[in-house]
């Protein structure tokens, strides 16, 4: 880890007092990672301060509802006064993986006091000014792996077993499993610490990889066979899931996890896009392979952002309507997806 890092992890770990109350924020449509660090980050600290709590913006997928104290996490938007309250009693407030107030959504108007102390833990580009210590590393896998830098430089190597499973969680899942993001050697240094601390590999990959419901398989092989566009010449492929679909086969959240990389999976495929219609817009995924930089689409064209890999955003007009300019905007870049 930097020296830099450190340096401003040591500076912020000074605020962490055993008087303090703190809540713990992940991002909206939280993922592996977001439940991952922050329900890391509060099993460590449920022994160091007086009071700590996980607020989300919504609920998170069914596969991930066997995570340590996922249970206990309080979401937003269905017990608003009870977050509003805890938000407003807190000393201490973490972002974590997520690098700008618009990823928490509605909690963004309640978190603008400065009688607390703001600290973000978080490996997306470009984070936002709007806390008092950024701890931000784009090169590390995972918001769940710099967690891992971040409670060990404060409170030494020795992981309680929640704690080592929900950091595990976040680096397998981020990494689809050891496929991308995963390229230094640190990572593995850190799996192993997590194994070592007691995490279970074998039972979180089961449960989040191996226990898909049948309806989820029936979708997926639904949009395979009549979702799915492929447009070789591009080396781009897209997958179109429509609200008809999804009342179909009894869509919960979560069941399109992963869609967008069976596209991405396509031989000579480096550009792939997941669009889900929902009620007032359409949800895009990007993904793609190599430098064609799918933040910078997700900033430009659709209101979102992400990683260079792997990014998201929203269009606010018709399903219909986006994928015919979401044709042209491929015709545009067609040099950059193909020449990889
Ligand atoms: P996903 O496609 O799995 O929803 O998101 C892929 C990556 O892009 C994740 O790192 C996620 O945090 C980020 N991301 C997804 N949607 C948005 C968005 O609307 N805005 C920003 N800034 N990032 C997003
Ligand atoms: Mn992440």
């Amino acid at each position: 880890m930097k020296i830099e890092l450190k340096d401003v992890i040591k500076k912020a770990g000074e605020h962490i007092k055993p008087d303090c109350k703190a809540v713990i924020f992940g991002h909206v449509n939280p993922d592996g990672d977001a439940l991952g660090s922050t329900l890391g980050l509060k099993h460590c600290l449920k022994n160091v301060v007086s009071k700590v709590d996980v607020v989300l913006p919504n609920s998170y997928p069914y596969f991930l509802d066997w995570m340590p104290a996922a249970k206990d996490i309080i979401i937003f938007d269905k017990e608003t006064q009870k977050a509003k309250q805890l938000i407003s009693e807190a000393d201490l407030l973490f972002f974590c993986d997520l690098n700008d107030p618009k990823r928490v959504e509605d909690i963004a108007t309640v978190i603008n006091k400065d009688d607390n102390i703001k600290i973000m833990i978080d490996h997306h580009p470009q984070p936002a000014g709007f806390v008092d210590y950024i701890i931000s590393d784009t090169t590390v896998s995972s918001a769940s792996e710099l967690m891992y830098e971040f409670i060990t430089e404060l409170y030494g190597e020795n992981l309680n077993l929640e704690t080592a499973t929900c950091l595990l969680t976040g680096i397998i899942t981020d990494t689809g499993l050891f496929d991308h993001n995963s390229e230094n050697l640190r990572t593995f240094e850190i799996v192993a610490k997590l194994l070592e601390n007691g995490a279970d590999k074998k039972h979180i990959i089961h449960k989040i990889y191996n226990e898909n419901p049948y309806r989820r398989l029936k979708l997926m092989g639904h949009v395979l066979h009549n979702k799915m566009e492929y447009l070789p010449e591009y080396g781009t492929a897209y997958i179109y899931l429509t609200i008809e679909d999804m009342d179909k086969y009894n869509y919960q959240d979560g069941d399109s996890e992963g869609f967008v990389n069976i596209a991405l999976s396509l031989a000579d495929v480096n550009f792939a896009v997941l669009f889900t219609e929902k009620d007032n817009y359409v949800k895009l995924s990007l993904r793609s392979i190599g430098d064609f930089d799918v933040n910078e689409i997700a900033r430009k064209y659709y209101n979102g952002g992400g990683h260079t890999n792997a990014a998201g955003g929203k269009s606010y007009k018709s399903l219909e309507k986006t994928l015919e300019e979401f044709n042209n905007i491929v015709k545009q870049y067609k040099t950059h997806i193909v020449n990889y």
